[in-house]
């Protein structure tokens, strides 16, 4: 069942609290692949009733960014969503999710500053914005968020304990291609040249890694290892490299225990991100 509006989506979930079942989100923006329907998988499989919502957000696109040729398939995600066993696909208009007069922005401190916070000013609240409007339209059981944006994950689990909803916020690795590029929507944006380049962001996260693996090390040998790696590739250029504490997302000096590097990079028209757990003295885990 395709809602689309926000009146009915409260009024059903709130039915179905009603009757003591529960609930899984999974937000999207659509154009879905293999790793939004992973969340979705998980959300079926752990719930009684599981809403995907399909929603490019124009909140959390800054004005130079791709909102408009962001990649709509909306009938594409519809069978992708039933395939995953979804029931309920929450898919608003602009003006249903922001109506006139719509005037409140939720903002995390802290969490927001750095990493793609500090290079795509508002993006953060855009996001936590649609995102406490979803939660708070649906009061899902479990909420399901993917590692991809390790960033937005952190920030949306802080979020979400600090109001107090009572959402039980999930984390799911990231999932990749066979040669280790991470899935994402953006990934369509590359020709043959650029896509082999991207590459180079999946290896400069092993090339952490391995810098690691004779055990606890400095923070900047890690990033160095790794942005050496992006260096190297003529069409990559490097946006940051940064090992930070896995939860307070605060830059790390020294590796002596797990760190989260996180990198972005643009290559030709994407600006793509992964990362990965760095462990010292471990082997790579997503
Ligand atoms: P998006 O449609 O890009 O906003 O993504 C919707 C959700 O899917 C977010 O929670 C993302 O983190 C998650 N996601 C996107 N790509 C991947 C991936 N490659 N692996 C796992 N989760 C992903």
């Amino acid at each position: 069942m395709v809602i689309c509006d926000p009146q009915i989506m409260r009024e059903l979930s709130r039915e179905w609290l009603r009757e003591g079942k529960t609930i899984g989100l999974v937000p999207t923006m659509g154009n879905l692949h293999e790793g939004h329907l992973s969340l979705m998988r998980r959300a079926a499989s752990e719930n009684d009733i599981a809403v995907a919502s399909i929603f490019v957000n124009p909140k959390q696109f800054g004005p130079n960014e791709d909102f408009a040729a962001y990649p709509r398939t909306f009938e594409a995600d519809l069978a992708g969503c039933r395939s995953a066993g979804l029931e309920i696909v929450f898919a608003p208009t602009g003006s249903a999710m922001y109506p006139t007069g719509f005037c409140t922005r939720v903002e995390v401190d802290e969490l927001t500053s750095g990493l793609c916070g500090a290079a795509r000013p508002g993006h953060f609240s855009g996001v936590t914005t649609v995102v406490a409007r979803l939660h708070c339209l649906i009061l899902p059981t479990r909420a399901y968020y993917g590692e991809k944006d390790y960033q937005q994950l952190q920030v949306i689990s802080r979020m979400t304990e600090d109001l107090g909803l009572g959402i039980e916020v999930i984390g799911m690795p990231i999932v990749r291609e066979s040669d280790g590029l991470a899935m994402s929507s953006r990934n369509q944006y590359l020709d043959a040249d650029e896509r082999q380049a991207a590459l180079c962001l999946s290896r400069a996260l092993r090339a952490a890694q391995e810098a690691a693996a004779g055990g606890p090390v400095s923070a900047a040998a890690i990033e160095d290892a790794a942005a050496d790696v992006i260096a190297d590739e003529p069409l990559a250029k490097i946006d940051y490299v940064s090992l930070v504490d896995p939860r307070s997302l605060v830059p790390m000096a020294y590796l002596d225990e797990p760190g989260r590097l996180c990198l972005a990079a643009r290559v030709g028209p994407a600006r793509l991100i992964d990362n990965a757990l760095i462990v010292p003295g471990g082997s790579l885990a997503s």
